[in-house]
């Protein structure tokens, strides 16, 4: 019994590979991007395409799957909030492992990362999500010297006048003050 959904496009078949080390076959097709494929501030949104182009190799201690996954990432500029949309290609490798046969450099099976083959299937969606996080900026910016929005008044500053800037006054301070001042008209009148 197998816990993979062989329907699932990132679900690949290896079984005429026939476990024959040397065979090998190609892996081309534009696949739904699964939920949740990046971060936070940016990703691939869901059901956009993937393109695969992978190759799927037998060797002796399971199957070598490698190549690179297309796709288009979106999310937000983190200074200024404006959209971003950025092309992304990121390179795919893993092995995948026969059930209980470890590899040559880790005869005891030690390392517990080890992916294996389930029921001759790979799964890589796993790897897929690995390798676009890692490619995707931790702080997405839409140009590197994106100048930001404005703390005082939340101006886009690159469209903003040259020197943009406000008094350095708070704006609770001045609040405060235009307070002060009414109440020091008002004791005025009084007196
Ligand atoms: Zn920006
Ligand atoms: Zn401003």
């Amino acid at each position: 019994m197998t816990t993979l959904d062989h329907r699932s496009p990132l679900v690949l078949d290896t079984r005429e590979l026939g476990r024959r080390p040397g065979t090998m076959r190609t892996v081309r097709r534009t696949v739904e991007a699964p939920a949740d494929l990046g971060t936070v501030v940016i990703g691939v949104a869901e059901g956009s395409p993937v393109e695969l182009d992978l190759r799927l190799e037998a060797v002796m201690e399971g199957v070598l799957v490698s190549g690179t996954a297309r796709a288009t990432s979106t999310g937000e500029c983190v200074r200024c909030l404006d959209p971003i949309e950025r092309e992304l290609v990121v390179d795919l490798q893993e092995l995948y492992t026969y059930p209980g046969r470890a590899p040559e450099d880790d005869p005891d099976g030690t390392q517990d990362d080890l992916r294996e083959l389930d029921d001759d299937l790979v799964d890589v969606e796993p790897v897929l999500r690995d390798a676009v996080v890692l490619a995707l900026p931790f702080q997405p910016v839409c140009s590197p010297d994106c100048p930001g929005l404005c703390a005082d008044c939340g101006a886009r500053l690159a469209d903003a006048e040259p020197g943009h800037h406000h008094d350095s006054v708070d704006p609770r301070w001045a609040a405060l003050q235009g307070m002060a001042s009414d109440r020091g008209r008002t004791e005025n009148q009084e007196g």
